[in-house]
């Protein structure tokens, strides 16, 4: 639903007749007369323009690809694809990574933007950063940008996020709502109950806004890659939260009164035991400390190794090539933020740069492989979902793949809020919607 500031500004406006319209009305004096009488006699009748503002849903299921919503396990997902629009993908942002492209889609900017530029972080003034560092995930100094929950609040609206990265924090002094601490122990249901419950308040009091982020998928494609009976399970427990999601907003008369946009942040490979490199093979620590491992690879050159550093890492070796942040391919449109350590290494599709230490453990442990992301968002193991679902959109429409920026504009659109500054493109996501005039002149909304 969109609320323009026009239909607002008219929603609190007064009317009252006029009395030009009065056939015995000659001068501009006697009309002046006539209509301070009015005013003093006829009651204020508010003109209502707009019906109660259609609640959005943005819900993301982290490491979805795809192709998972393809494997006949998803009947709920689907339907939602069906009916509504999908897209074929959605392109991750560089790092294809959980925080910097969740912080994404809420602000259309890309991590060299927004600051979050790894799940793992180091910052001259602030220190550490990582997902488990409560403090640090909770500290809006490390968020740049203004996430649609901070534009909406501003405008007067209510948001209440289901997790989210970024929602933890007081960003520009402002948290949604309601927010809730990143727990992994709270179920699906629960979480569904929790979004159920919100959007079940009388209309002036729900929030126009909620979130909801499950993790589970995410989590069984890591353990045991894409292709994994882990995968399968962990996407039908989705999908039936899902389910039970739109079985209950349907009892309530609410799944049609919902505009609903399910994402994911990036995809998942597969890795294996075989497709490892160890960090210290190329780089001494004495040489640079390492201030990611994994997919994206960042070294700090100890001080007076800066030369010795370059002529270690700069370039490609096997499996793994290495940049100066500046020099970084444009595409990814990365590596000017002070966040970002002086050399980066890049990981290819399903291999992993680790720790001696951290291999051994696997080996230890009898660690088979698994599964990844954080490679190179133009491969298709690294695309995300994109699926739009109530009565804003079009119905069964199918759209190409597009880039994750181009999300924000069209929630900030849905909000009926003037976009912050950002990366995205609001054209892209045009198309899926419904012609306004239909949808503001539907009394049955
Ligand atoms: P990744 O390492 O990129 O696969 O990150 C996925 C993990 O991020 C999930 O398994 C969660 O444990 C974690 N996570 C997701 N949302 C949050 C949050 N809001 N706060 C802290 N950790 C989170
Ligand atoms: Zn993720
Ligand atoms: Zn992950």
């Amino acid at each position: 639903m969109r609320i323009s500031p026009e239909s607002a500004k008219l929603a609190h406006s007064i009317h009252f007749p006029s009395p030009m319209h009065l056939p015995f009305v000659r001068g501009a004096w006697l009309a002046l007369l006539l209509l301070l009488s009015a005013c003093a006699t006829a009651p204020y009748r508010p003109v209502v323009t707009g019906s109660p503002p259609i609640p959005l849903l943005l819900i993301s299921l982290d490491g979805v690809r795809p192709d998972y919503l393809e494997r006949g396990i998803t009947p709920h997902l689907s339907a939602l694809a069906r009916e509504g629009v999908h897209a074929k993908w959605m392109n991750p942002s560089y790092p294809s990574l959980t925080f910097p492209n969740h912080y994404t889609l809420v602000t259309g900017l890309r991590p060299n933007r927004h600051g979050i530029i790894n799940n793992t972080m180091w910052d001259e003034h602030l220190g550490d950063f990582t997902l488990s560092n409560r403090e640090a995930v909770g500290d809006a100094r490390w968020w740049s940008g203004e996430p649609i929950w901070v534009s909406a609040e501003k405008a007067g609206m209510r948001t209440a996020t289901m997790f989210w990265p970024g929602s933890e924090a007081a960003v520009g002094g402002v948290r949604p709502w309601q927010w809730r601490k990143f727990d992994h122990q709270m179920s699906i249901d629960q979480r569904v109950d929790q979004i159920l419950a919100w959007l079940s308040l009388p209309a002036a009091e729900r929030p126009q806004l909620a979130t909801l982020y499950f993790e589970h998928i995410d989590t069984a494609g890591h353990e045991g890659g894409p292709d994994s009976l882990e995968v399968t399970e962990a996407l039908r427990q989705v999908d039936a939260g899902i389910g039970r999601l739109m079985a209950s907003l349907e009892a309530r008369g609410l799944r049609d009164k919902i505009n609903m946009i399910v994402v994911s942040d990036h995809g998942m490979a597969a890795t294996s035991p075989q497709r490892t490199v160890i960090v210290e093979d190329l780089i001494s620590p004495e040489d640079a400390r390492v201030v990611t491992t994994g997919q994206v690879v960042g070294f700090t050159p100890k001080p007076g190794r800066e030369a010795v550093a370059a002529q270690k890492l700069l370039g490609k070796h096997g499996a793994v090539e290495c940049w100066r942040k500046q020099d970084m391919p444009a595409r990814w449109h990365y590596g000017t933020h002070p966040r970002i350590p002086p050399i980066v290494c890049q990981a290819d599709e399903g291999w992993l740069l680790v720790k001696r230490a951290t291999y051994e453990k696997g080996v230890s442990i009898g660690w088979q492989g698994g599964g990844s992301h954080g490679y190179d968002p133009a491969l298709p193991s690294m695309r995300a979902i994109f699926i739009a679902h109530g009565p804003a959109f079009r119905e069964r429409m199918t759209v190409p793949g597009f880039d994750n920026v181009d999300v924000y504009p069209l929630l900030a659109r849905l909000m009926g809020v003037s976009p912050a500054e950002n990366d995205g493109d609001a054209q892209t996501l045009l198309p899926i919607l419904k012609p306004a005039s239909k949808e503001e002149s539907d009394p049955q909304r």
